[in-house]
């Protein structure tokens, strides 16, 4: 059996992690790697858990539920990440299937988030997510609201804030926003910083990312969006 393309280019994404990691003095194992599947089917899927990869990102709730469910039950230790935004009629749906959900960024989120994993009993690890950029269009909470905002989540919700995330804006220069997102880390005393996509991982890891979001890179071109309700 020849290996499926997208195999092969998990294993460059993992050599390009594992140089980027040497050559910011790192070690590869504190580097995670999300593979993000979104708008990729179950057969564009199937072959990048078949070479071993377990963690995975999608970015939309509905889409996620009408594929994910089967793939982890056929592999119980994948680990799911929600990387988009999150409604909150959507809150339930997610904290019972993702492991992680990288995106709180307002109150309203955060209080139906902490009601769900108690009714639920699930524990998920949550990210903030911070518009480095302070974009009008983009979610995430402004970088000098965000040491506030992570102490109300944990003291008022008792949600496991592990870290943060970012989406760079497209037209500036990562390494501002990346530089500036774990600063906000390490100011709150989080471990996890999530940043970086197919063009710009390595250089994420240059300024401290724990977890990688990257989707074309290993799974080529995004097929057509499916059509959601
Ligand atoms: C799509 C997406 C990615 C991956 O982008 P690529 O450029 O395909 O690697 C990473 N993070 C988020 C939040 C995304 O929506």
């Amino acid at each position: 059996m020849t290996p499926h393309p997208s195999a092969d280019r998990l294993a460059a994404v993992k050599q390009d992690i594992a140089a980027a990691a040497e050559e910011a003095g790192r070690a590869v194992a504190d580097i995670v790697l999300v593979a993000v599947s979104k708008t990729q089917d179950e057969a564009a899927i199937r072959p990048v858990i078949a070479a071993g990869q377990r963690v995975f990102g999608e970015n939309r709730v509905q889409e996620a539920v009408g594929k994910w469910p089967a793939l982890k039950a056929e592999n119980p230790d994948i680990e799911l990440h929600l990387i988009g935004p999150l409604q909150s009629n959507k809150a339930r749906e997610a904290v019972a299937l993702f492991d992680w959900i990288e995106t709180v960024d307002r109150e309203k989120i955060a209080r139906v988030l902490s009601e769900e994993c108690q009714r639920q009993d699930r524990k998920p690890g949550f990210l903030v997510q911070v518009n480095t950029g302070g974009e009008a269009q983009k979610a995430g909470v402004q970088p000098r609201e965000a040491a506030a905002f992570i102490k109300m989540c944990r003291e008022k919700y008792h949600l496991d804030i592990r870290g943060v995330m970012c989406i760079p804006p497209v037209d500036e220069e990562a390494a501002l926003h990346f530089a500036l997102l774990k600063k906000i880390a390490d100011e709150s005393g989080l471990k996890v910083v999530s940043m970086g996509m197919s063009a710009d991982f390595d250089k994420a890891i240059a300024y401290g990312a724990t977890h990688v979001r990257v989707g074309t890179a290993i799974f080529g071109p995004r097929q057509k969006p499916r059509v959601m309700a």
